[in-house]
């Protein structure tokens, strides 16, 4: 505490001075005993002096050269004090593994350019690190500070005359760069940013990889401040995220308001799983050439206080992004076991489990108790699954779908067409079923091409010992050729939208509500 040291210092200060005292008195006592005096025994004779008068000249000295030490000592304080002060301020300033600029002295230096001139003269580039995290788990945190290091040289390198590099913290860096060369010359800077930084590190005899994503605001007038166009790059770098890493966006003014739109929709969102305002729907599965009801796909819908009943295109994404898929997911599974349970005993459920969810190692686990708890038989549970969960980990989606397997759950291929899945993937994944994507179905009747892609699939099902299920039937014409070809499964407007409970017991002749209004349904029989 600031008192506690001066009264160190002042006792300190007292010590010293009464030791120098002393010494003055000691020299005087030796001297007056040697009579080392006796050579100023004239002056002090001559002007009356006595031996008093030597003591105080003797310990005048002593105190005079203790304030002279004082004082050199004072000197040597103030001046590592400003030493202290002016690395204390370098701290403040820079990023301590980096050296560059940090986010208060790039803040400091925006906001110089922004109120120097009402003209746009300058733009912040703001670059945020891809796939920096996993180099750092892999690899330990030396080699992302190495990567770190590198990446501020590499920005230092490109860094134009005049212009400000920062690490702005974590794996965020930023540029202050002059506008002299219009936004091509921004484009530029950013695609040499993004390919400079996509250059692999060296380190320990690795090659470690990360990549860039980068948003560019000028820094202009009609932003509030500093922290407003720090802001305005972080919307553009965040869209250039969304729309792919490795990119550069130029921000928009609307990109605010999409955020915002984003932030309000993962809120409500949120809230509807909660409270259980996303409801299962379920839309008629038909065999062919019989269109008995066979079964039922579990589609998820909304129902939104303002907006009404919202589809799972526009939340599904944002549920699966935010890892809110599993409890939506698990709550839909258990309301559409329960509803099951009055239909009849053959009827099959498919529910459709996002990408994401293969990665959770007890996936196979919770839908058991949810079947456990509902008493609902495995043997009657499908679960669809997309391509693009093939891609993201496949070892770990092997595990989980044998997991689902063993419990007697059947496995469908979703959207069958659409994605990446290899005949390896069909050899490797045993799945029980094949859903031709609807985009393929549609066409069957207009296009020749696409006939014979249906037909080949049909037949590498039928080959692999697969089902084969059509989605989007809407003509019977779709309906004949589909079942000339040996499909085994039928799912379309034709037969069914996807309708709730209380619909699917009309149309499954369980109680007196109207069939589904919504699609013609007149040769629909449930199969017994
Ligand atoms: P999907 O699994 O391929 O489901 C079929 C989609 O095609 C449904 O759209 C269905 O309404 C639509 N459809 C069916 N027949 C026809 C037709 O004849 N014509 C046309 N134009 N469309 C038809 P929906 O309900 O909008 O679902 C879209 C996708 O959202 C689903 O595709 C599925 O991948 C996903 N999804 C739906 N519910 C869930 C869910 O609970 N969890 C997860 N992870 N994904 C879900
Ligand atoms: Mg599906
Ligand atoms: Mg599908």
């Amino acid at each position: 505490m600031p008192g506690e040291t001066s009264t160190a210092w002042g006792r300190g200060e007292l010590y010293e001075t009464l030791c120098l005292l002393t010494i003055g008195a000691g020299i005087w006592f030796v001297g007056a005993s040697l009579g080392t005096f006796d050579l100023l025994n004239g002056f002090i004779n001559a002007y009356h002096l006595n031996d008093l008068l030597i003591l105080a000249a003797c310990m005048g000295l002593a105190l005079f050269g203790a304030s002279v030490r004082k004082s050199i000592l004072l000197r040597r304080l103030m001046l590592e004090r400003d030493a202290a002060a002016a690395q204390a301020e370098a701290i403040a300033r820079h990023d301590g593994l980096t050296g560059l600029a940090n986010r208060r002295r790039f803040l400091e230096a925006v906001e110089r350019a922004h109120t120097a001139d009402p003209e746009p003269t300058s733009a912040v580039l703001l670059i945020d690190l891809d796939r920096f995290k996993p180099v750092n788990d892999l690899y330990s945190h030396a080699a992302g500070n190495a990567v770190l290091c590198a990446v501020s040289e590499r920005l230092q390198n490109l860094l134009p005359p005049g212009g400000v590099a920062a690490r702005l913290g974590g794996d965020e860096f930023a540029m202050l760069v002059p506008l002299d060369q219009g936004s091509e010359g921004l484009t530029r800077l950013a695609q040499a940013v993004i390919a400079s930084i996509s250059e692999p590190v060296t380190w320990n005899q690795n090659d470690l990889k990360v990549g860039a994503t980068v948003g560019v605001a000028i820094v202009a007038g009609d932003h509030a401040d500093a922290d407003a166009i720090l802001h305005a790059a972080d919307l553009a770098m965040y869209q250039g995220k969304k729309d792919g890493r490795g990119s550069y966006r130029f921000f928009r003014s609307t990109m605010d308001e999409e955020l915002r739109a984003r932030a309000r929709l993962e809120t409500e969102l949120r809230t509807a799983i909660e409270t259980g305002a996303i409801e299962p729907y379920y839309q008629p599965v038909v065999s062919l050439p019989g269109k008995e009801i066979v079964g039922v796909e579990v589609l998820a819908r909304w129902q939104h206080p303002e907006r009404g009943l919202v589809g799972p295109a526009e939340f599904i994404p944002v549920a699966e992004e935010t890892g809110m898929i599993g409890d939506l997911s698990y709550s839909l599974i258990r309301r559409a076991c329960l509803d099951a349970q009055s239909w009849p005993a053959h009827l099959i459920l498919a529910v459709n489990i996002a990408p994401h969810q293969f990665q959770d190692a007890w996936l196979a686990e919770r839908i058991l108790a949810i079947l456990t708890e509902t008493g609902f038989p495995p043997g009657r549970f499908e679960v669809e699954i997309t391509e693009s969960a093939l891609i993201q980990d496949l070892e770990a989606t092997r595990a989980t779908l044998l997991s689902l397997q063993h419990l007697g759950v059947r496995i469908a291929l979703d959207d069958f067409g659409t994605g990446y899945s290899s005949l390896y993937h069909l050899r490797e994944l045993k799945f029980d079923k094949l859903k031709i994507d609807r985009s393929y179905v549609d066409a069957i009747t207009m296009s020749d091409e696409r006939a014979k892609l249906v037909d080949a699939i049909i037949k590498l099902g039928t080959s692999l010992g697969l089902s084969t299920t059509a989605e989007g039937i809407e003509t019977d014409a779709s309906v004949d050729w589909l079942s000339d070809q040996g499909c085994d499964f039928g799912q379309g407007y034709l037969f069914g939208k996807a309708v709730p409970k209380a619909e699917m017991d009309g149309m499954l002749g369980l109680d007196s509500l109207p069939r589904d209004r919504s699609a013609p349904i007149r040769d629909l029989a449930v199969a017994s």
